[in-house]
This record gives structure tokens, C-alpha cells and sequence, in this order.
């Protein structure tokens, strides 16, 4: 007979910031899947949490029993000829490398299940930008997408109902009780739902820079050596990169307006933004190396490299859009596809200088304000409004040139994107370093500066 437990004597137990055991941890997360655990119940275990804390022993335990909530994916029975690897990124404004980096990884011999979020507060989501593209199904079934994986080497889709579903009620009681910031519970609501697809190894990228959730780098640094002890323990291989979130990742922001970045970047590596492009390839080289697909970094930057420069990663691209539902010249022929808004337009710099700051958050903000994203979860979204060509920090601009282009629906849009964007962009005389790309690569095994 199971050991039976009273919620609220372990509510108490964390609130005097007691250890909690496996079996008391593993009670709370049934009473979260069942219902049993009261909404009242749950925000306060949360908040107990976010004040007292959790060692990594109930970290580990947290993030089990949350992954054994639902479904996990076994991969055994497919017999891939290579390893089954993902990356993650805690979210920001402008990050589609999503969209690059699954298929640059599949064609250098990886398998890549990725389940991607939509865009929650002011950071867009994977899911959302691939739904710019007509027929785009980001919700197959679950022997589809596996079979899916298997024939093309990656897929992208959505959160589905039955992988963590604990942590989908965790995560929305969090939300309204002011207990999503707690390291020990992002860690735990993270890794539930990637470890729960059977991963053999993965790759974080966390984000740092006003633009991200971990908006203070102590932060990130904390996120990160949690999720890499927490996942060692889970015994799945995890190195997270730290990167900079204190501009637009790439040119653009929107849904189909990424989308089509994405697009250009895959047909025309050598014209692509350079730190979108650094950062795709860091980011595939650890996940080439941490699977055991190549032995060493540089090694697996070349393959990375020329799986993009040969065409192979955009064919790949390609094959998973039309798979999914997508258009099959859609590489060939984007403007055909990706919804196109009837107001395109610059918006100007009131001044001269370098830029040097950007509030990527508000510029993230504004999109949601033109509902490029939502507010919530049930709200639809506008894929075709968005930015492109926005400028980078360092860059010049003389007054009268373009910060961006808007991509509105009316001119009342391009009316707020013109009085706001200008605002978000401070401009200087001297001009600044653009910021380090990635600030430090922690693995599960080892802690080191990145070189
Ligand atoms: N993303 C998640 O999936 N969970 C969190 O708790 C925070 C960000």
C-alpha cells in the first residue's frame, strides 16, 4: 500500500524549509495530476518552494515524477542508426533557431524530436512562427511524430497534452501566484517535459540580457547549474550555453517575418545575420558533440557548417515542412505562402549615432500589442505582423535611416510602431561593442568558460 500523506502537513514541512522525501514529492505531484491537490494547496506548496527552496535530491525528484506524470517517448523500438538529441532555449525575442538548428542536426546524423512552445509574455514561440505556413500541423499524434523523426531526422511540433501534464497545471497556478521565478521549479518544469521524450542527450540555451526571462546574468548562471546537475542526476548528458539577449536575435521579430529569415538563412547561409548564424552553429556543434556524433568541438562545427553551405540542412527543412502538412516549394517560392500585410513600411531614426542599447523586452511587447503573440494562452495571434531588417547594436545610422521595417495590417499599426520603436533604440556617439554572444558554457560534467 502506497504511504499516505496529508497535502498540507507537507505544505508545512517546505514552509519550514524541511527536506521533502521521494515519496512525499512523488504524493504532491499525483495530487497535482489527479486534482486532489486543491488550486489553494498548490500555490502555496509553489510558494514554499519559491522562498525555502530545494536540495538537488527533491529537484531530481520533482522533475521524475512530473516527467512520469504522462506519456514518454521510447525510441527503442525504431532502431535510429544515431542518437536521439534536442536543444531548448528558455525563450526570447526574435529566436528562431529552432527552425535551423533541427534540421542542420539531422543532417549530420542526429535525431531531433523538438517540442516547442508558443510564445508566453513579451518572447515569441517556435510553434507560432512555423504555423505562419499554410496547412503546417504542429500537432501530430504521437506515433506520427516519432515516425516522423525516424524518416526525415527531425520534427517540430507542440506541447501535447499527455507529455508532463503535471507540470501544465504546476505551470499555470504558478503564473498567477507570482512562483514562476524559482529556479528549482523552472528546472523541474523544463527538464520534466524534455527528459519525458527520451532524449540521449541536450543541448540549453540560456538566455540572458533584457530580453530574457533570466534577465540578470546571476540568474542565468543559477538556472544553468541547476538544470545541468539536475539532468547528470536524470542521466542524460546536458550542456547550457548562457547567451546574449540584449538585442534582436537576427533581423527580424514577427512569426511569418522570421520565418521567412529562416528561409533566407537555410538557401543563403553566407549572407545570414552573424550572430544568428554563430550562434545556430555553437549550438549544433554541442549537440553533435554531446550525442557522440563527433568527437570534438571544431570537428563538429565544420560538419554543422557544411550540412548548411551544401544545402542538405535547408533540403531536410524542406522535407519536415511538406511532411507536416506545409507547401512543398516552399523554400522556392516563400512569397507565395507566408502571409504578406498590406502596409510595409520604415520606420525612421529621428537621429544620428551608433546604436547602443535596444529594450529588446519592449520591442517583444509592442509585437504582442499588434498581437503578433498573446497575452493568453487561448488568444489568437496575427502571423503575418511583425519586423524586419532591424538594426544591431554597434551599427550607425544616420537620421532618416531605416531602424526597421514594419509589417502592418493598417497604417494605425505602423503609426504605433513609428512613435514607439524609436524610443526602445537609444542611440550614442561612440560607439559600442556589440555584446559577447555567449557568456559561458556549463556541461553536466564538467564547468568551463567558453572559448
Ligand atoms: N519555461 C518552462 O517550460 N517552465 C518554466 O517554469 C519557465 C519557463
Amino acid at each position: 500500500m502506497s504511504e499516505l500523506f496529508l497535502p498540507q502537513e507537507l505544505i508545512r514541512k517546505k514552509r519550514d524549509g524541511i527536506t521533502l522525501t521521494d515519496p512525499e514529492i512523488g504524493f504532491l505531484v499525483q495530487g497535482i495530476s489527479d486534482g486532489s491537490l486543491t488550486d489553494a494547496q498548490l500555490g502555496a506548496f509553489a510558494m514554499a518552494v519559491f522562498k525555502c527552496g530545494m536540495s538537488l535530491d527533491e529537484r531530481v525528484d520533482l522533475t521524475r515524477h512530473m516527467m512520469n506524470s504522462g506519456e514518454t517517448l521510447q525510441w527503442g523500438q525504431l532502431e535510429l542508426d544515431g542518437p536521439v538529441v534536442d536543444k531548448h532555449s528558455t525563450g526570447g525575442v526574435g529566436d528562431k533557431i529552432s527552425l535551423m538548428l533541427a534540421p542542420i542536426v539531422a543532417s549530420c546524423g542526429g535525431y531531433v524530436p523538438m517540442i516547442s512552445g508558443r510564445g508566453l509574455g513579451h518572447t515569441g514561440g517556435t510553434l507560432d512562427k512555423l504555423e505562419s505556413i499554410p496547412g503546417y500541423d504542429g500537432t501530430p499524434n504521437n506515433s506520427k511524430f516519432q515516425s516522423l523523426v525516424k524518416e526525415v531526422g527531425c520534427a517540430i511540433i507542440g506541447q501535447t497534452a499527455n507529455l508532463a501534464p503535471a507540470d501544465q497545471r504546476f505551470y499555470a497556478t504558478r503564473d498567477v501566484t507570482a512562483t514562476v521565478e524559482s529556479i528549482d521549479l523552472i528546472t523541474a518544469s523544463i527538464l520534466s517535459k524534455k527528459l519525458a521524450s527520451g532524449l540521449d542527450a541536450l543541448v540549453m540555451d540560456i538566455k540572458t540580457g533584457n530580453g530574457a526571462f533570466a534577465a540578470d546574468f546571476k540568474m542565468a548562471q543559477e538556472l544553468a547549474q541547476s538544470i545541468a546537475n539536475v539532468s547528470s542526476q536524470s542521466g542524460v548528458p546536458t550542456s547550457c550555453l548562457i547567451s546574449d539577449m540584449n538585442q534582436v536575435l537576427g533581423h527580424s521579430v514577427g512569426n511569418a517575418t522570421e520565418v521567412s529569415e529562416c528561409l533566407d538563412f537555410l538557401i543563403n547561409p553566407n549572407e545570414a545575420n552573424t550572430r544568428l548564424l554563430n550562434l545556430t552553429i555553437e549550438l549544433a556543434a554541442y549537440m553533435l558533440q554531446l550525442s557522440g556524433l563527433e568527437k570534438d568541438l571544431v570537428a563538429a562545427r565544420q560538419k554543422s557548417l557544411e550540412a548548411l553551405n551544401s544545402g542538405k540542412a535547408a533540403s531536410v527543412f524542406g522535407k519536415m515542412i511538406f511532411e507536416l502538412g506545409g507547401p512543398i516549394d516552399l523554400l522556392e517560392n516563400p512569397l507565395k505562402h507566408l502571409p504578406s500585410m498590406p502596409v510595409i513600411s520604415s520606420v525612421k531614426s529621428p537621429s544620428s549615432g551608433y546604436i547602443s542599447e535596444i529594450d529588446v523586452r519592449a520591442v517583444g511587447l509592442s509585437m504582442i500589442h499588434l498581437k503578433a503573440g498573446r497575452t493568453k494562452s487561448t488568444d489568437p495571434i496575427d502571423h503575418g505582423v511583425g519586423l524586419s531588417e532591424i538594426v544591431s547594436i554597434g551599427q550607425w545610422v544616420n537620421k532618416g535611416d531605416s531602424l526597421a521595417m514594419a509589417h502592418c495590417r493598417d497604417k494605425d499599426q505602423l503609426s504605433y510602431l513609428e512613435k514607439t520603436l524609436p524610443s526602445l533604440i537609444i542611440l550614442n556617439e561612440n560607439q559600442n561593442e556589440s555584446p559577447v554572444l555567449i557568456h559561458e558554457v556549463l556541461s553536466s560534467t564538467t564547468d568551463s568558460s567558453h572559448e
